[in-house]
């Protein structure tokens, strides 16, 4: 039998390749391979796709978050509050500008940050809060926007896995002050290669990212006004993004259709907790993440959790799993203090002891997912 596995790119250029081999060739033709027309015409599409004034195009999703934190003049002695349960891309742009990650414990629900516990951890020293719209499911913005605003703090969302997604009806990225996105192939919105994006309604924080991405000058010029660093967005890239965003919100459509085939398949095992679309808001499922219940197992390692066991007998019957992520960030060495406990933040440490994704893709068909789901139930009986 085939393997399943966790996402699958080919099928989608299958659909497209001729419209992106066309539109790669005339970028090819041009002679012009950085900025440019296709750069200018995609920040153009995906501001007005996210619902902003400005869109910032750059190289990477780590990019885009540290070039929000550099407008914002995020320096060494400010704080800045964020989830432990994220690609440590999240919470390395903070280090990189010389500030502090202060880490605080997710919601079991949804694995977002916990909102309940965000303003106990605001200092005098904290400048920004910094929410991750994990697995394509958004953070419930009003209420967060209202904490940002009870102490004057700037919000900028990590939306790296959640293009499209909404809360009250808002795209995210249109909600915080800044909005940093990833076009990395795996995200809803891939390019064939690294590339990312901010989005804000402010243009002077835009016309700062423009001068940050370009090594601190206005319009390819030889003089620089501030320490910036290369972050432009190839015009290959730009012009297969431009294609791509004319199709996301179908690929969003289809990722939520398999998200329900899931449920309804194993909605009824026991010993597994499903993920759900918060009240609110509308996901896109970049990840399809749910929890194998159970402590370390006694019976083999005893690091090895039930969780670890069903991957490797999914792995066994040609199932793909992914785990996101294995080990919360602030037990990571960079970011352990010496002689940390176990317990600190504990939903996120538990969380990476029993998360499993299952694949998930546009292209993902019914009769696959039937098989995760038997040898799921398999696996677990
Ligand atoms: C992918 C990702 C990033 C980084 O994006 P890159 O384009 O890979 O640099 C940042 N934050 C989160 C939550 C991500 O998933």
């Amino acid at each position: 039998m085939s393997k399943i596995p966790p996402f699958d790119l080919s099928e989608q250029y299958k659909v497209i390749g001729d419209e992106i081999n066309t539109a790669v060739l005339a970028v090819l033709a041009s002679g012009r391979y950085i900025g440019g027309a296709s750069v200018e015409g995609f920040e153009q599409q995906f501001a007005a796709y996210i619902g902003t004034l400005e869109c910032v195009a750059c190289n990477s999703g780590t990019d885009a978050l540290y070039l929000a934190l550099r407008a914002l003049n995020i320096k060494p002695g400010d704080e800045v509050i964020t989830t432990p349960f994220t690609f440590i891309a999240t919470a390395e742009v903070i280090s990189a500008v010389g500030a502090m990650p202060v880490f605080v414990d997710i919601e079991a629900g949804t694995f977002n940050l916990d909102l309940g516990q965000v303003e106990a951890a605001i200092t005098e020293r904290t400048r920004v809060i910094l929410p991750v719209h994990l697995f394509g499911q958004p953070v419930d913005m009003t209420r967060l926007m209202a904490i940002a605003q009870s102490h004057s703090l700037t919000v900028v969302e990590d939306c790296a896995q959640a293009v499209g997604a909404e809360w009250a009806e808002q795209k995210v990225g249109s909600i915080g002050h800044i909005g940093c996105f990833s076009f990395y192939p795996t995200k809803n919105l891939g390019a064939c290669g690294d590339g990312g994006a901010v989005t804000t309604h402010d243009p002077t924080i835009a016309a700062t990212i423009r001068l940050l991405r370009d090594h601190g000058r206005r319009a390819g010029g030889y003089y620089h006004e501030a320490i910036g660093v290369n972050s432009r967005l190839d015009a290959i890239q730009a012009a297969i993004l431009q294609i791509k965003l004319r199709y996301l919100d179908t690929w969003n459509q289809q990722r939520r259709a398999v998200a329900d085939r899931y449920r309804h398949l194993l909605q009824h095992i026991p010993g597994i907790v499903l993920p759900q679309e918060p009240a609110g808001g509308k996901g896109v499922w970049n990840q399809y993440t749910l929890r194998i219940l159970g402590a370390a197992s006694h019976s083999l390692e005893p690091t090895e959790s039930r969780r670890d066991q069903v991957r490797q007998q999914l792995q066994a019957e040609g199932v793909s799993s992914m785990i996101y992520y294995p080990l919360p960030l602030h037990q990571q060495p960079i970011y352990a203090v010496p002689d940390q406990h176990p317990g600190q933040l504990p939903i996120a440490e538990q969380a990476a002891t029993e998360v499993l994704s299952l694949p998930m893709f546009p292209e993902l068909a019914p009769d696959e997912q039937e098989r995760v789901a038997y040898s799921l139930k398999d696996c677990l009986a």
